[in-house]
């Protein structure tokens, strides 16, 4: 059988974090004492009218920008009626035909709408499944209702679990920046539904997908992809079919259930919201959203393998931080010498272990280690004034109490021993103790070599190159 490819399309849910709700006053908060942000319009009191949150639509706007969407010239509300206790009204005000944005994209990915809606209120189940018959309740929080909601939905770009988590990771950065919503999945500011399919590999044709719910942690939605794509894999291996059907993902085991069809069956009944003026931005509001972006993680990550000549991944990781971005930019800057993909590794790499070792509270730009400071001791590793592993020591050192590197290598006595009599006497003395790692070595094993170089870096503190160590090692072995 051909081999299976899989297929991935995303809904994003963004909260925006506007001051108010979607279509009243009510303030926005989470975490408060349930039922306190509630008034007559997000109760669905009788008689009241909605009046669309104009920054909310700013919002969606730099939402359209960012993700280089068309924006609709006018788009209206629709009404999604539901009966659930989540909704008062027994309906959702969103958008249906016509999206407030549409044909964007973000990275490879085409982003196929993004529309305004408003959020339900949070249903909290207690007890036996919260059941009528059983000994459990529902209790309804109507602080969320009304909560302002991007939805932004992709094509079936994606081509695997871990392509469709990293794409998710980079579009929550995006939103993050642009200052238009919390983006923190634990506390549902950000959702996404994942879409799952498979085809025979090289097909144009869809196959049967499923959508997969409540994941909320990038490591979950993940999890919850890998999961829903083995069974699907195995399951048409096996000559089944797949059924369309929504699935619950349980993070406590990794599981994931169907939700029971009745709670599927769905029939929305759209018409359009009779009691809302159509969405129209003028040309200006559209232009400032544009010109408000500031250079977002795609652009940059381009622009830091283009300019800079960084690996993929090390670009995307640095670009996605912009704190992290910004220093690393001025450490490069500061040590304009030494190549960027040299300082970037630094920065990626030992810096954000030594950050790590010491608790990992911090962030690069919020470490005691000034990035001028990271230049010099980057340059003096490079220009082998001190080896490799002192600069790791040097840089431990600035983590835990800032300072300034040569003044740090000079108290420590770290300063490379450039004496090759020096260096070759102590290699002589290394050779004769490990006789037994010496003959390894004479004898083909080039890994014994480790045990002398060892025994060397020992006996200097780590002060010889490694580089000039091994050549002398064999030197003296006569190789
Ligand atoms: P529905 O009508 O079930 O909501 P849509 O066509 O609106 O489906 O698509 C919803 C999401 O599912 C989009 O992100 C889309 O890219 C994705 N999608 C659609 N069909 C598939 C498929 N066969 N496999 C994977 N994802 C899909
Ligand atoms: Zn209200
Ligand atoms: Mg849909």
């Amino acid at each position: 059988m051909a081999e299976l490819e899989a297929v991935i399309g995303l809904e994003i849910h963004v909260q925006l974090a506007t001051k108010t709700k979607m279509f009243c006053g009510c303030e926005l908060s989470f975490g408060d004492e349930p039922n306190v942000h509630t008034c007559p319009v997000c109760l669905a009191h009788p008689g009241v009218l909605p009046v669309t949150n104009e920054q909310a639509i700013l919002y969606a706007l730099k939402i359209a920008a960012a993700l280089e969407c068309e924006v609709a010239p006018r788009s209206i509300f629709h009404r999604k009626n539901y009966f659930y206790p989540d909704s008062p009204k027994a309906y959702q005000i969103s958008q249906y035909d016509i999206p407030i944005a549409s044909n964007g994209r973000l990275g490879d990915i085409r982003i196929h709408r993004a529309h305004l809606e408003e959020d339900a209120a949070k249903m909290i189940h207690v007890g036996d499944s919260g059941r009528i018959h059983g000994s459990g309740a529902s209790l309804v929080d109507f602080n969320r209702g009304g909560t302002p909601l991007v939805e932004i939905v992709t094509e079936p770009d994606l081509r695997g679990a871990a392509e469709a988590a990293a794409w998710a990771r980079l579009l929550r950065e995006t939103v993050r920046q642009l200052g238009v919503s919390d983006v923190n999945m634990e506390e549902g500011s950000l959702r996404v539904d994942a879409n799952v399919s498979v085809r025979p590999a090289g097909s144009d044709e869809l196959g049967t997908k499923t959508e997969l719910k409540n994941m909320n942690s990038f490591r979950f939605l993940e999890r919850g992809m890998e999961a829903e794509l083995a069974r699907q894999r195995e399951l048409i291996e096996a000559g089944g079919t797949i059924v369309q059907e929504t699935l619950h993902f349980h993070p406590e085991d990794g599981t994931l259930h169907p939700l029971r069809s009745k709670e599927e069956a769905h029939d929305y009944r759209y018409f359009p919201e009779p009691d809302l003026v159509p969405i129209a931005p003028t040309e200006q509001m559209i232009r400032e959203a544009r010109e408000s972006l500031p250079e977002l993680p795609a652009a940059r990550a381009t622009r830091y393998e283009g300019e800079m000549g960084l690996p993929q991944d090390v670009a995307a990781l640095l670009a996605a931080d912009p704190e992290t971005a910004g220093y690393f930019e001025q450490v490069a800057g500061s040590a304009s010498d030494i190549e960027p993909r040299v300082v970037a590794n630094w920065v990626t790499g030992e810096l954000a272990a030594a950050l790590r070792q010491d608790g990992g509270e911090v962030t690069a730009a919020e470490s005691k280690v000034e990035s001028g400071a990271l230049a010099l001791l980057i340059g003096m590793v490079q220009e082998k004034k001190i080896s490799h592993g002192s600069g790791k020591t040097v840089l431990a050192t600035l983590v835990a109490e800032g300072g300034d590197p040569e003044a740090i290598v000079e108290r420590e006595g770290l300063a490379q021993i450039s004496d090759s009599g020096e260096i070759e006497s102590i290699v002589a003395a290394a050779v004769e103790a490990n006789s037994e790692a010496a003959e390894q070595i004479l004898s083909g094993n080039q890994k014994a070599i480790g045990v002398i170089v060892g025994a060397v870096m020992k006996e200097t503190k780590g002060r010889a190159d490694g580089g000039e160590v091994n050549r002398l090692i064999k030197k003296q072995l006569g190789l």
